[in-house]
């Protein structure tokens, strides 16, 4: 234990990109091996956004537009009426467009360097696995997988393929999120004491987020996820135990099969607990964290702009808006070409994976998990 902790506190200590993952050191993926010189030297690198959904076409594909990395060259659609729109606004000749049937074929096509899997939950594993095997290298959306062996299958699928692997979570490349680990970490209102933070939101009746087989589970893995990785980036370092409760929902048609609500409780190393909340009844999205000199927080924390800095001492951090989309996909292209790793990996999704079950595992038993 005591090597453990030293360890984890080593690697937090000799500042490693801000947010990267505990022991990322010792997990690096390199993608040397296959080293491609075409890639290398492209100026952009082409991305294929696979799910033309509210993330996907709504979010990832503008944002394209503004990438000085990369750029959307393809799309892989089952709904031809989306073609023509995504064809005009970002050009995209026709060799480049893909459905669910004709994907493998992806692997023939040299404008394609990276995958962006904007899938629903569920087919996150398969067509993770179906991109590596395509020899392309790959992001996947949030949760990584549904279950901790999906994600761990889709790990090796990344390691037998040596491409580089990132999970889209778009908050480590967030001016205020990386702010607010800068102070932790220079301990700019001393030690941090505790955290509390909450992510909740209020999905439509229908929605698959609200199916168990697709989501994977309720609010936890859609956005008590971003809960559970401000307190690990927070304090470059991860739980050594969790505990968590639910409560009697309030629509038993809505919520048949997952938590409608989730307080859960990550006791880090060193004492500090993460106090954390998400729910899909209520809207709220802040994260506080309070040092023996003070307190900071960002409220919303997690949105895709507009979030809001205040402190107890008035400071003020106000940054022009930006696209943490576009920064985490040219920060992933800019990986691949420099043949560097991704500063959120797929380990840190399996990590995650172990973390979300840990909790699941708390809630269900009401004890405390070890992880
Ligand atoms: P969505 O429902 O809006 O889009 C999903 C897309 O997948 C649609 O275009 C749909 O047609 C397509 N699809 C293909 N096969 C499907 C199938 N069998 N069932 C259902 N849809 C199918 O969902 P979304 O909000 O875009 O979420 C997609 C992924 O992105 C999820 O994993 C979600 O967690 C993630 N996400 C991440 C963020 C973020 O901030 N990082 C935000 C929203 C969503």
């Amino acid at each position: 234990m005591a090597n453990k902790k030293t360890r984890r506190e080593f690697i937090y200590n000799t500042g490693l990109a801000a947010l990267s993952v505990p022991l990322l050191s010792s997990i690096q993926q390199r993608s040397s091996s296959t080293k491609n010189n075409k890639t290398m030297n492209k100026e952009k690198l082409g991305i294929a956004i696979v799910g033309l959904g509210g993330y996907g076409g709504g979010q990832l594909a503008p944002a394209l537009l503004k990438t000085t990395n990369c750029y959307l060259a393809g799309i892989v659609t089952g709904t031809p009426s989306k073609i023509p729109t995504f064809k005009e606004k970002y050009n995209i000749p026709d060799k480049n467009i893909y459905n669910y049937e004709n994907f493998a074929t992806i692997k023939d096509n040299p404008d394609i360097d990276i995958i962006y899997i904007a899938l629903p939950n569920h087919l996150h594993k398969e067509y993770t696995i179906k991109a590596f095997e395509a020899g392309k290298h790959v992001i996947c959306e949030k949760p990584m997988a549904i279950t901790v062996e999906d994600s761990m299958a889709m790990m090796a699928a990344a390691k037998k393929a040596k491409k580089l692997f990132s999970i889209g979570y778009r908050l480590h490349y967030d001016a205020y999120n990386l702010e607010a680990v800068r102070l932790v970490k220079e301990k700019v209102y001393g030690e941090v004491k505790s955290i509390e933070t909450v992510f909740s939101i209020m999905p439509n009746k229908g929605e698959w987020r609200l199916n168990k087989k697709i989501a994977g589970g309720g609010p936890l893995m859609d956005v008590g996820i971003y809960c559970m990785q401000a307190v690990c980036y927070l304090l470059g370092t991860e739980p050594v135990a969790v505990t968590a409760q639910t409560f009697p929902v309030t629509d038993k048609e809505k919520f048949i099969d997952i938590e409608e609500t989730i307080d859960f409780q990550m006791e880090m190393p060193g004492g500090i607990v993460g106090k954390c909340r998400s729910s899909y009844s209520e809207a709220q999205c802040f994260l506080q964290v309070n040092c023996e000199q003070g307190w900071f927080r960002l409220e919303p924390a997690y949105y895709y702009g507009g979030i809001k800095f205040t402190s107890s001492d008035d400071r003020k951090f106000e940054v022009p808006r930006f696209s943490q989309q576009g920064a985490q996909m040219d920060a992933m292209a800019l990986a691949v070409k420099q043949n560097k790793a991704s500063k959120t990996p797929g380990e840190m999704g399996v990590r995650d994976m172990k973390i979300i079950e840990a909790i699941y595992e708390a809630m269900n038993s009401g004890k405390r998990i070890s992880i």
